[in-house]
């Protein structure tokens, strides 16, 4: 029997490919626009998203009931994990709990994978050492969708055989063969830690990629040029497989059947302030920001004087988030805002904000999707990337053009806040700046002629669709 829900009576259409996400928005979006891309007429494919449930956050469910609702090609796949004691890990981040459980599962997808007809697999980065050697026993084709930047995925390649170089040192500068110098302090925090649950996944997965029969990364040619050519060219790591860089993966609005007297407040609102006027301010849904970084961000945004739309994130896991606005911001701060600032605690449908002409700047943390997102819809980029890879992809909206990158801004595990003051100041001066936002458009243009009929992220994943032809 199929373990499928969904349309589980109809054939699948070959080949069928099954996904398998890890745990967070950050992974779980690429996935879900992979799947809606492969399962379209164009490409062709039979798809599956294996899911685990409960997920760790109510927006990954929330997610997963609307893909699965608005998309019926896609199916369903119950992943059961195996019991976890996560006692081991005190204190350790729940969405790295959930990969730590999900590779000790591992053993179990062989089942569920023979059991499902799967011709091929694409897996999440953070699952890949555990995953590529139980397709391996299935000889089952395996591929790794890659949810960073290339830039990212370089380091993720070379940094074992930095670290058998380094014997044991202190972790520096990371120059990656054919790409460029990472700084010290661009590397993601837990890689200074070798015990750290997310290095000792990192560095086991970037030994067992070139074992993979290939990667998926959501990037293009254009945007990362160096990370993506020294990867194919064998510069990174010899012998390394295929790398399909098939980005900016395309957004699946599901909310585009709403009703327009369903629109939340803010898309109302946006939609009634002049073009370019706002900026908007997100750091993902990941990360919490501290208290008094949360204030300064108040004063700043207030003192720049510009209209914004803010979302105040300020637990890790969203269903743990209690705390009032008015508090959290500082007395005072909503009343005299009115009308010019909108704050929001909840979950913003980001890909609409994106595309509103009322958007003048992005405040990002630089999540690799929203840096994907911002770079479709030709949206400057203020980044202040706060941990884990976000810094290697702040250096990538620098160098391309997206925007601008403020490099002493303060990181997670670091003293400080940024002041106010500082902020309005950068706010203002991004704002009234004409280049940046020329870039950030030749950004776009570049973007939509690579995923357009021909160009180079159209090729690369019709040439992914055709070896999962060709192999199975
Ligand atoms: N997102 C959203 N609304 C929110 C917060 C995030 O739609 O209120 C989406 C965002 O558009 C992106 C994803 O969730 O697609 C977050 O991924 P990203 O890589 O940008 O950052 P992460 O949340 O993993 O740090
Ligand atoms: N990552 C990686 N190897 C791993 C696990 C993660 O290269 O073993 C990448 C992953 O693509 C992600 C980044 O490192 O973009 C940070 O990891 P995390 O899962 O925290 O990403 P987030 O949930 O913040 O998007």
């Amino acid at each position: 029997a199929m373990p499928t829900s969904g349309d589980a009576s109809g054939a699948l259409p070959h080949p069928h490919v099954v996904l398998l996400p890890s745990a967070g928005m950050g992974h779980l979006v690429p996935f879900s626009r992979l799947a809606v891309s492969l399962s379209s007429p164009g490409h062709g494919c039979g798809v599956s998203v294996a899911t685990v449930l409960p997920t760790v956050s109510s927006a990954e469910s929330a997610h997963l009931d609307a893909l699965f609702g608005a998309c019926p090609a896609v199916r369903r796949l119950d992943f059961h994990l195996a019991p976890f004691d996560a006692s081991e890990f005190p204190g350790a981040d729940p969405f790295f709990l959930r990969f730590e459980a999900m590779r000790r599962s591992a053993p179990l997808l062989g089942p569920l994978l023979a059991g499902a007809g799967a011709l091929a697999l694409v897996t999440d980065i953070a699952l890949a050492s555990v995953v590529i050697p139980v397709a391996r026993d299935l000889r089952l084709p395996c591929y790794v969708l890659f949810t960073a930047s290339a830039a990212m995925l370089s380091l993720c390649v070379h940094f074992p055989a930095y670290l058998d170089a380094n014997a044991g040192g202190p972790v520096g500068d990371v120059g990656i063969p054919g790409v460029y110098r990472v700084p010290k302090a661009s590397i993601p925090q837990a890689l200074h830690h070798p015990e750290h649950l997310f290095t000792q996944q990192f560095v086991a997965n970037g030994r067992e990629l070139a074992k993979a029969d290939g990667l998926l990364v959501n990037s293009f040619d254009a945007f990362e040029p160096e990370a993506i050519a020294a990867l194919r060219n064998g510069s990174v790591a010899a012998g390394f497989p295929p790398v399909f860089s098939v980005g900016p993966l395309a957004p699946v609005s599901f909310s585009a059947s709403e009703p327009p007297e369903n629109q939340a407040d803010y898309m109302r609102w946006l939609e009634a302030q002049p073009a370019r006027s706002v900026v908007y301010v997100s750091f993902g849904s990941r990360k919490a920001i501290s208290k008094d970084q949360l204030r300064e961000l108040a004063v700043g945004l207030e003192a720049s004087g510009h209209r914004f739309l803010w979302v105040v994130k300020s637990t890790v896991v969203d269903r743990d988030d209690e705390a009032e606005l008015s508090e959290l911001l500082g007395e005072g701060f909503l009343e005299r805002v009115q009308g010019r600032g909108m704050v929001t605690k909840g979950w913003v449908e980001q890909e609409e904000v994106l595309k509103q002409e009322s958007i003048g700047l992005f405040i990002s943390h630089c999540g690799w999707n929203s840096v994907t997102e911002a770079a479709a819809n030709g949206l400057p980029v203020l980044a202040w990337p706060r941990f884990g890879d976000q810094r290697v992809n702040a250096g990538v909206v620098a160098r391309s053009g997206l925007g601008v990158w403020e490099e002493r801004w303060s990181w997670e595990g670091e003293e400080g806040t940024v002041s106010g003051h500082n902020i309005a100041e950068k706010v203002k001066t991004v704002m009234a700046d004409k280049t940046v936002r020329n870039k950030a458009v030749s950004v776009q243009d570049a973007a939509a002629e690579a995923v357009a009929d021909g160009g180079t992220s159209y090729r690369s994943l019709a040439q992914f669709v055709q070896r999962c032809r060709d192999l199975s």
